[in-house]
């Protein structure tokens, strides 16, 4: 059975890890927050363009966070934060500036390489950080940002499958539409999926869990 926190984020999506050895159930009071949290994450959502936003890590459990090597005092131990790709609409740099760029509340975005992390902490700063390679925190943003590819369409499909049953016509049409705009041949793939049939299968390994 699932919790669902806003029209598109459950609290379990929102709790999610691969430590199966760890009860990452939040208490009473994150569960408020995590419901917060997931009422601005419909924001974040909309300003990219409503498409699937596949989370990596929410809430963490202070064990949790010490196996996964997060910072001491990281959001993530409040439910404030989200780690998460939307694939759709393009790779992390391309998500953290369209969303820098919006108006939205927030306390920080970082650009970590692979993943977004956003957080609401109620300070809302709005500060906006990109992980270097060397593991500092530098100011700004400062990769390239691009387009969909082919392979991280495949985790976002999965996700999106496994989310919405692939059973539901107007859910499948929506994971296409979400699709759009990512690489060519894979697109056509799909297309000859519609209109929408019973399932979807795409095999590519989802998300990994992302530490920070
Ligand atoms: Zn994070």
């Amino acid at each position: 059975m699932t919790t669902r926190l806003s029209p598109n984020f459950t609290l379990e999506e929102l709790c999610v890890t691969q430590h199966r050895d760890i009860d990452n159930r939040p208490p009473a009071q994150v569960i408020k927050t995590l419901r917060e949290t997931a009422r601005r994450m419909e924001g974040v959502r909309a300003e990219l363009d409503d498409r699937v936003i596949t989370v990596t890590s929410g809430y963490r459990s202070p064990e949790l966070n010490r196996r996964v090597g997060g910072a001491r005092t990281s959001a993530h131990l409040k439910g404030y934060a989200v780690d998460f790709n939307c694939h759709g609409f393009g790779d992390p740099a391309r998500v953290c500036r369209a969303l820098a760029a919006a108006d939205l509340p927030f306390d920080q975005i970082i650009e970590e390489g692979s993943w977004c992390h956003i957080s609401f902490d109620p300070r809302l700063r709005r500060q906006v950080l990109t992980r270097t390679r060397s593991g500092d925190y530098a100011l700004g943003l400062l990769r390239a940002a691009s387009r969909p590819v082919l392979a991280s369409a495949g985790a976002m499909a999965l996700t999106g499958c496994a989310s919405l049953g692939g059973t539901d016509a107007a859910a499948t049409a929506k994971l296409l539409e979400n699709l759009r705009g990512c690489e060519r041949s894979y697109v056509g793939t799909l297309g000859g999926l519609a209109p929408p049939t019973a399932s979807i299968s795409i095999r590519c390994a989802p998300d990994q869990e992302t530490p920070r």
